[in-house]
């Protein structure tokens, strides 16, 4: 389909590099839904019905769960931002950025307008035009909402993901007025002979050449979802994004009731596992997890 975006495929390293970097880490909460607990994990079995569609759901079986974005800074690099969350205007009417039927699964959005990035930024002295990077781990409506609030900076997506996204529809959690913007969208192809491996992930990227900054290819929740891996002076982070909504996901390999490709899903799971064995004092900030969420620190 014509899309306004022309991506061209990303060249790495991206400028700003340097050896032996650490970043720093601020989780930023740009808002909340709630969502029916079988939608999060799966309930067995025919009963299940409409269930995770909130459709017949006690108030007590909602679960909140937060709506995340992430400011990095790179001490050569500047600014870089994971996913975007909730657009301002999601604090007003959430309908005009989401629609109604991306994310039909999840209730009560709720957002003050100082939750989003670009209040945040203000908040900190920062414009959102000193953002350069922004990686996104997929394009779906809660992670994608506040694209356009970064016209500057450069969006580096899978190419796996962008074509799912411009391909699929609504249906797929997708809205493609939020990210179909002629801005410098850059694609990594993990299926091209460039990804190499990285602990327990097969396939991955060193976006800044210098090992703080890397990419990991996760999907299954999305056929091109890629996770975040970054070196700080604290522990090294894993930022699942939705390769893991909970905590419990990775424990116990409880799928959610939806992803697009479910053995996809259980590889990436797989290779989550791998990674934090070989890694065990990695923090893995789930996509999802309220309760994981309360637990971050303000900075790493
Ligand atoms: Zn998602």
């Amino acid at each position: 389909m014509e899309t306004a975006a022309e991506p061209r495929p990303a060249e790495l390293p991206l400028p700003g590099g340097r050896d032996g970097a650490h970043v720093s880490l601020h989780p930023l909460l740009t808002g909340r839904m709630s969502a029916p607990r079988s939608w999060l994990l799966r309930s067995e079995g025919r009963r299940a019905g409409r269930r995770p569609f909130g459709i017949g759901v006690a108030k007590q079986d909602l679960v909140e769960v937060p709506v995340p974005a992430f400011l990095v800074e790179h001490p050569g690099a500047g600014l870089i931002l994971i996913d975007t969350g909730f657009h301002p205007s999601v604090a007003v009417n959430p309908r005009q950025n989401i629609g109604r039927v991306a994310l039909s699964a999840f209730k009560d959005t709720q957002m003050e307008p100082g939750q989003a990035v670009s209040a945040q930024l203000r908040e900190r002295d920062l414009s959102t035009g000193d953002i350069r990077v922004v990686v996104m781990t997929h394009l779906h409506a809660d992670h994608a909402s506040a694209i356009a609030e970064f016209p500057d900076a450069t969006f580096i997506v899978s190419k796996r993901e962008w074509e799912a996204a411009t391909d699929a529809g609504r249906r797929h959690g997708y809205v493609r007025r939020q990210f179909d913007h002629g801005f410098d969208y850059r694609l990594l192809d993990f299926d091209g002979p460039d990804a190499s491996s990285f602990s327990g992930f097969g396939r991955s990227f060193d976006l800044f050449g210098d090992g703080s900054v890397r990419t990991v290819f996760t999907p299954g929740h999305t056929l091109g979802h890629m996770s975040v891996v970054l070196r700080t002076k604290g522990p090294e982070v894993l930022v699942a994004g939705d390769a893991i909504y909970l905590r419990e996901t990775l424990e116990t390999s409880h799928l959610p009731y939806r992803v697009e490709d479910e053995h996809l899903f259980r590889r990436s799971l797989r290779e989550i596992a791998q990674y934090r064995k070989e890694t065990p004092d990695a923090l893995i900030i789930p996509g999802h997890d309220w309760e994981a969420w309360q637990a971050l620190e303000a900075e790493y």
